[in-house]
Formats: C-alpha cells, structure tokens, sequence
C-alpha cells in the first residue's frame, strides 16, 4: 500500500470515530457480535431533520442505522416514533458486560445443581436410611479392596468418614441440612436468572445474596485453604466488585442516574442528536439542507465527542 492510500484510510477511520462515542472504536467488535447474535436494531424518528441522517436512500432500497453497530442496513425499519422512545440498546462495553455477566450466571446455575442434587441426596438420605446403609454396608468390602488396589488405607479416607458420620446424624438434623442447602440452591438460581436477564434487581440481588457469604468464606479459609474454598471466593469477590463497580450499585459512581446517563450518551440517537444540534448552531441555514441528505460525510461542528 502506498503512502497515499495509508493516509486515506486513516483519515476515514477517523472520520468515522468523530461521529460515534468515545470509546467506540476499541469495542466496535462487542456491538458487531451483538448484531450477529441478535440482529440490527434500526428505528425511523418522527423528527424529520434526525431521520435523514439516520437514514440514506441506496440502489437497493433505503438504508437505515443501526442503533447497535452504526451500519447503515437495508431493509424496514423495526420501529418509528418520537427520538425519546427509540430502543435503548446495550453497545460495545455494555455488550461485553453482558457476556461477563452471562458467564457468572453459568457458574450460579453450575452451583445451583451441585447444591440442588446435594438437598435432594440429604432428603432421600432421611427417609431412607436404612436402604442406603444396607446398601453402603454391601459396597463396603468392595470399595475396601478398590482402595487397597489404589495404595489407600480405607481408614484414613475422608469422605468415607463423612458418610459414616452422615449415620450418625438425627432426622431433625438432616431436615436442616436438607432445608440449608435448598434454600442456597434456590438463592444461586435466582442470582442465576437476574445476571443472565441483565437487569437491576439480578445486579443488586446477585451483588447483596454474594456478599452475604463473603465472611463465611473468608472464615472458612481460615481454617484450611483449599483450591475448590479459594477459588469459589475469588469468583464471589470479583463478581461483587464486578456489579458495584460498572454496574454502579449503591449509588458508587453516580449511581443509577450516572449509569443510565452513561447509556444514554453512547446511543447512536443521542449522539446524532447532538451532532444536529451542533451543525444547526455552527452552520447557516442555507448548508444544512445539503449536509442532512449525506449522513456518511462529516461536517466540521459534527464531533460532539461526549466524555
Ligand atoms: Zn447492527
């Protein structure tokens, strides 16, 4: 490539750049990824001067922005109405917080199993002892020999002794083990459902239900550090850190109004929005006609650039 065609298409990367907000360019592959998986999010405003630029005639048919990714993309328009009311739609950032948050959902459902099985054994448990000791009392020389084979002594062997001392245990006991670890279950699954929606109360319930056992874990660790105690802690720390932190909660960073603020300053609407205002303030009445009907080009009061 020439030294010509490098300066070219620098200046038309930044070109583009000046019209979207900041931070656009870096996470331009989080909103694309967000339209691959939930298609183009396009909307016509009633305000005649904010659907031109929002829209450009082409060969093929009208092309409209996409509110996600910025594309100009053929086809009808998904809705029409007053600025005000266009689709708030997550980009870049928020669609990689998205994600994150969907990955912590995941491990919440994992321990939502593990912690649901758990109940559902301690309960069979209680009401069928007898079956499950006899069946114990049967398998024991077997899992004797399979230890013996292995080099282990059976003696020492730790969770052979938590079921021996699970025997041990009376009804009312194991109704509150039972009860215990049903009801974490059922807390893990409603941080579950709350972080995969992506909504306030999953963000605050998630953020607040963590917290809760953040000093028993701590407490737990130490009495003995193990990789399964010190990883779950990590996990839990960082995703409450995670949700105060970007998601704003507990008025942290301006709180709820900063956030939505925040989000309304990165969407495509606003910041054409500014852009009009500012063309129609620095511009003569007379250019501003021809400038509307070319949304691609960039006019010099076009950057409005919000921090
Ligand atoms: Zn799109």
């Amino acid at each position: 490539m020439t030294r010509a065609g490098l300066a070219g298409s620098t200046v038309s990367i930044v070109t583009g750049a000046a019209r979207r907000p900041s931070g656009y360019s870096q996470d331009v592959d989080w909103s694309l990824f967000g339209c691959a998986r939930k298609g183009h999010v396009t909307y016509a405003p009633d305000e005649p001067a904010l659907r031109d630029r929002l829209m450009a005639p082409t060969a093929g048919g009208t092309a409209w922005r996409c509110l996600r990714c910025g594309a100009f993309v053929i086809g009808g328009e998904h809705g029409s109405g007053p600025a005000a009311e266009a689709p708030m739609v997550r980009r870049g950032k928020e669609l990689r917080s998205e994600l994150i948050l969907r990955v912590f959902a995941v491990e919440r459902f994992l321990r939502f199993l593990v912690f649901g099985g758990a109940a559902y054994g301690v309960w069979r448990f209680k009401y069928d002892r007898a079956g499950i000791q006899q069946a114990y009392n049967n398998a024991l020389p077997a899992i004797r020999d399979l230890y013996r084979d292995l080099g282990f002594d059976v003696n020492h062997s730790k969770l052979l002794g938590l079921i021996q001392h699970a025997f041990t245990l009376n009804s009312r006991v194991l109704t509150y083990l039972a009860i215990g670890l049903a009801v974490y279950a059922l807390i893990e699954l409603v941080e579950c459902v709350g972080l995969w929606l992506g909504k306030r109360w999953g963000e605050y319930f998630a953020m607040v239900a963590t917290s809760i056992f953040l000093p028993y874990e701590i407490y737990d660790l130490t009495l003995k550090i193990t990789w399964l105690r010190l990883t779950a802690f990590v996990i839990n720390l960082l995703l409450v850190i995670y949700l105060v932190w970007t998601k704003r909660l507990f008025g942290v960073r301006g709180g709820k109004r900063a956030y939505e603020a925040r989000l309304r300053s990165e969407s495509i609407i606003e910041v054409e929005q500014a852009a009009l205002a500012a063309a129609s303030a620095s511009q003569a009445p007379g250019r501003s006609r021809q400038d509307h009907a070319a949304p691609g080009k960039t006019g010099p009061g076009d950057s409005p650039a919000p921090a």
